[in-house]
């Protein structure tokens, strides 16, 4: 790690938490980042981090201190949810009822409870994973979601369509408040809105998030190879 880059990561952290309200907690999105850089951000006090791969957490959760809080962000292949059972701090991703019965079996073997957010769909492209607003409703008042012990759904979480046109992003962020709050009336669990990425979090912050994901303003940008 070069002494530059080292201070990148922490100036980065350091201003974007500056522009945070108290009540907005801070995900550094790590994804693709080596470990040396998650751990640069550790030394500045960031403890909560997000990834996209299970595998690629599991490998940085095992070599970095055990404090850190680690939020799987990604879409999640049930097939995997046995890999992180026993140390993942919320999984911000769910979009089925099939994905929830894993983890709740997963939690169980663990004997303890996995924290989940349900993903909505709020962007009118169609690449974006996530449940119709009514499907959130149907899972939430699910019996069967209701007797899992082994997981707990605490929020929702949101991404907006990728596009300059911010008018569009701030009414796609706000239907997702809307609904949030009004199932927050019936629904005492959810406390948490995961919405808003580098680009789009002041937006998200303005409709409502207490969660924003930020990756490459703190980091810097992804190479895909
Ligand atoms: C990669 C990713 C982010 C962070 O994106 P940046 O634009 O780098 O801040 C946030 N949320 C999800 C679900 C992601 O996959």
């Amino acid at each position: 790690m070069n002494f530059k880059l080292k201070k990148m990561i922490q100036d980065n952290l350091k201003e974007i938490l500056s522009t945070l309200p108290d009540h907005v907690t801070l995900v550094a999105v790590s994804k693709t980042k080596p470990v040396s850089d998650l751990q640069e951000a550790y030394d500045a006090g960031q403890r909560v981090f997000g990834e996209n791969k299970v595998q690629e957490m599991v490998e940085k959760y095992d070599q970095l201190p055990k404090d850190i809080e680690w939020h799987m962000i990604g879409h999640l292949q049930r097939n995997k949810v046995k890999y992180m059972a026993h140390f993942v701090d919320l999984v911000h991703g769910v979009d089925s009822f099939k994905t929830l019965a894993e983890l709740n079996k997963q939690g169980a073997k663990h004997n303890r409870t996995i924290r989940c957010l349900l993903q909505a769909k709020i962007a009118k492209e169609d690449s974006k994973f996530g449940l119709p607003f009514e499907e959130i409703t149907t899972l939430l008042n699910s019996e069967e979601v209701k007797n899992f012990k082994h997981v707990s759904i605490v929020g929702l979480m949101g991404m907006a369509t990728f596009t300059e046109d911010e008018d569009q992003i701030a009414s796609e962020f706000q239907s997702l408040q809307e609904v949030f709050t009004s199932l927050q009336s019936s629904h005492d669990q959810l406390q948490i809105l995961s919405m808003g990425m580098s680009g789009d979090y002041q937006i998200a912050i303005n409709h409502g998030s207490n969660m924003v994901r930020i990756g490459s303003s703190i980091f810097g940008s992804r190479n895909y190879l």
